[in-house]
């Protein structure tokens, strides 16, 4: 073979080298593992993208053994860690908290602040006292109103805890720690955290709704559904960017439920009674905890107070529907919504931002 005839030879093989390699780049990408797991009650499903099936289950694997210990570690009335806390905070002494809990306390205080005590963690026993630390449906009549106003008048706050280092007491012993407004925001950032660090930079960790997502599904956005307030099927869709979150409150969640009236389990730390104006809000964020606490706070602060706790929480995407079905937001959200079936009859679109 002369050397004229060997250099063709060589081109060939390059190419079939070069195809080969983008043939498993397609694929790669092409591929989607899922998987769903169990936390706070509720399944979350996961898309990973891009990697093979070996490094996408160790990543959830791992993603899974976080979420474990949250659910323990966080669960307000469950033992574990956050439980035993609310109990001492009776003694008022200073107890010891790991960094695996201390940052939802340290974040919640500012969230707290920013939503005027709209969001508020520290409403445990007012939660509780509806029944809704249960892991069933509560049922019967409401509780007594000297009940409900006795907790409200010991006014349980998130600015009751000092925190000095991982020394964190109560100056109020009403206080009692609930972090379902909040936790399942935080998680979700915590697991695109966790998928990213190995290696998995394109996902969706969609817990019923409410999601986070890292990178693109195969260089688009991913598309998300924002969940219809009555409960049924989604009302929009969303183009989820890479590192943000979509979180939805909803009256409709869970309730109590007595002669036909509902008792949803948002409560208002004010009065301490269900919220009953507003049917959900929606915030997209790239702090998932943050979107989670802002979504429950505007729930509460409902269609005529939105804009300031908005405001003052730095929200950049916010959109509320009441009862009716009338629907709330701010212009940049408006760009970003796309409603299912054409828009709604009533669409009021301000910008308090
Ligand atoms: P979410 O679905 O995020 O609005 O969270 C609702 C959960 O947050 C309830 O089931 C309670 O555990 C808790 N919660 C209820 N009302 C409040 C409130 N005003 N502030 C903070 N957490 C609350
Ligand atoms: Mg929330």
């Amino acid at each position: 073979m002369n050397k004229f005839m060997r250099r063709p030879q060589k081109r060939l093989s390059f190419v079939l080298v070069l195809t080969a390699f983008l043939l498993l780049a397609c694929s790669e990408s092409a591929s989607e593992y899922r998987q769903s797991l169990f936390i706070f009650g509720t399944v979350v499903d996961l898309k990973l993208r891009g990697v093979s099936n070996e490094r996408a289950e160790e990543a959830v694997l791992t993603v899974d053994k976080a979420f474990q210990r949250m659910h323990k570690d966080w669960h307000a009335w469950k033992p574990g860690e956050l439980s035993a806390l609310n109990h001492g905070f009776v003694s008022g002494q200073p107890r010891p908290v790991t960094p695996f809990l201390l940052p939802l306390m340290t974040q919640s205080q500012v969230l707290f602040k920013q939503s005027e005590g709209l969001f508020n963690p520290a409403i445990g026993k007012l939660i509780a006292l509806w029944g809704f630390h249960s892991d069933d449906r509560p049922s019967g009549p409401p509780p007594a109103s000297e009940a409900i106003a006795e907790l409200v008048n010991q006014a349980p706050g998130m600015d009751d805890l000092e925190i000095v280092g991982n020394q964190v007491r109560s100056r109020n012993p009403a206080v009692d720690l609930d972090f379902g407004g909040f936790a399942k925001g935080y998680a979700l950032n915590i697991a695109i955290d966790l998928l990213r660090e190995q290696g998995v930079d394109n996902a969706i960790v969609n817990a019923g709704g409410d999601l986070c997502v890292s990178g693109t599904h195969s260089g688009r956005p991913w598309r998300v559904g924002v969940r219809h307030p009555q409960g049924a099927g989604i009302m929009a869709s969303i183009e989820a960017l890479d590192g943000e979150c979509v979180l939805t409150s909803g009256n409709y969640e869970r309730y109590r439920e007595h002669d036909g009236v509902r008792y949803p389990h948002i409560i208002d730390p004010r009065d301490g009674l269900p919220v009953r104006h507003i049917a959900s809000a929606t915030v997209i964020d790239e702090d998932g905890g943050r979107a989670d606490a802002a979504a429950t706070a505007l729930t509460v602060a409902g269609p005529n107070a939105w804009f300031r706790i908005a405001k003052q929480m730095q929200l950049r995407y916010v959109m509320l529907v009441d009862e009716e079905g009338a629907v709330y937001m701010n212009p940049a959200m408006a760009k970003r919504i796309e409603f299912q079936g054409g828009e709604p009859e009533q669409l009021v679109i301000s910008d308090p931002l």
